[in-house]
């Protein structure tokens, strides 16, 4: 997504999908220990198959990506909101250092001996070490799921049904409010209102009341019916449409962050409004995927038609409008794609100072700078990386 794997500098490209399988299985607990090189069909077959569980992460890239990646880029699932991000189900971690050294982080469900180790390496995206093995959480597989859609008059309305459904603490696993083209573009909309999808699984205690939390906040709304969840299950990991428009020589992306609601609001308009302003943007849309007690993740798409001279140029222009509005307007840098090589240049804007911490981690851990070198905006050994 973010260029987090290309080797700017040349060098070695680590495969670890050798590293491969489910080494135990503490079902007492509900812990798995497995190879960073697994992939999620592997990974989640044999859990539900032969021990009853769930870890839950559940990426659109579900197929394609390995554990060690989802932990690499801090990713999320599309059913975070009821079993979290990856950062939230990571139990501890074996990593192999820059000299070669090995270190084992987490073992227990909580702790005060210091900073969380494990943390320090979730999302270093590869630059702070190489990932050799993941301890995640595990859930019972769920016993009941329910469905519900509806439909609101402004993607404002949905945004603060949302925001009250977690603030009297349900979460469900799937809640995701599109905006008014989005809903017309895949979830059967007629450009006039905006979808809220939602499906929790789970205990059938649990998931009933976290649907009567949701009927409640949703009472003012359209009540849509539950097919369009079917709908959306079917078709949510597909993403030829954008592959298609990217082939007829549209630039098309999208920009994933996160924010507090209180800045949700203004970060839907002003962040549609700043690529619509660049040259040769089409359009700017937008759909709520992951929430929080304390706010949420905003996913844009963008596309636009430049002239074929044009094309790099109007791709950083949408950028640079989109992630300086979020910045401005309260937003972070990223909720789940990671940083890589596209949002280098923004990681001192959106760390500030805390930018230095990261840089002296870097040194202390990677004195020659061999780790994935020219990523998220860390200094490099080697020649300066313009990019894009
Ligand atoms: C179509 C599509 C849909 C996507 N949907 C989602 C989504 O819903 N949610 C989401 O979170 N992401 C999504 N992504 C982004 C991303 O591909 C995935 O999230 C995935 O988890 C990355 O895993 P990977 O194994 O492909 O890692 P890679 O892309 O190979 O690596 C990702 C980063 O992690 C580092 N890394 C990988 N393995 C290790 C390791 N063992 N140790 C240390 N660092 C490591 C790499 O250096 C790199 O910086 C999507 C991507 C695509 C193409």
């Amino acid at each position: 997504m973010v260029g987090a794997t290309v080797p700017v500098h040349g060098g070695v490209l680590l495969d670890t999908t050798a590293m491969q399988g489910i080494i135990a299985v503490d079902a007492i607990s509900g812990l798995v220990e497995v190879w960073a090189g697994t992939f999620g069909p592997a990974l989640e077959n044999e859990l539900r198959a032969r021990h009853g569980l769930t870890v839950g992460h559940s990426p659109q890239s579900f197929d394609l990506a390995t554990v060690g990646g989802w932990v690499g880029h801090r990713g999320a699932g599309q059913y975070s909101t009821r079993y979290g991000k990856i950062e939230h189900i990571v139990a501890g971690l074996e990593v192999v250092l820059a000299d070669g050294s090995v270190v084992r982080t987490g073992g227990s469900p909580a702790a005060a001996q210091g900073p969380d180790l494990t943390q320090l390496f979730v999302g270093s995206e590869g630059t702070l070490g190489v990932v050799t093995k993941v301890w995640l959480k595990a859930h019972p597989v769920p016993s009941s799921e329910q469905r519900a859609a509806y439909a609101f008059p402004t993607f404002e309305a949905g945004l603060e049904a949302c925001r009250r459904i977690l603030r009297r603490g349900a979460t469900p696993a799937v809640l995701r409010l599109y905006d008014a083209p989005e809903s017309q573009r895949g979830q059967g909309g007629d450009g006039t209102y905006c979808v809220l999808l939602v499906l929790d699984e789970g205990d059938e205690t649990i998931v009933a009341a976290t649907m009567a939390v949701v009927a409640d906040e949703c009472a003012a709304a359209r009540d849509l019916g539950r097919d369009l969840v079917e709908k959306w299950m079917h078709h949510r990991n597909d993403t030829s449409a954008l592959q298609a428009l990217t082939r007829k020589g549209f630039v098309v992306d999208t920009m994933e962050i996160a924010a507090p609601w209180a800045a949700l609001p203004r970060i839907f308009d002003e962040v549609r409004a700043a690529m619509l302003a660049v040259p040769h943007a089409r359009a700017a849309t937008c759909h709520l995927s992951h929430s929080y007690l304390d706010g949420a993740c905003l996913y844009f798409t963008f596309a636009a038609t430049p002239p074929a001279e044009e094309v790099e140029a109007t791709y950083v222009a949408l950028w640079d409008a989109g992630q300086r509005a979020v910045l401005a307007a309260g937003g972070n840098l990223s909720h789940h794609h990671g940083v890589g090589l596209n949002r280098a240049r923004f990681m001192p804007e959106a760390l500030g100072s805390g930018m230095q911490v990261l840089v002296a981690l870097k040194q202390a851990l990677d004195p020659t700078g061999v780790l994935n070198p020219g990523k998220m905006g860390l200094p490099s050994p080697y020649q300066e990386v313009q990019w894009p």
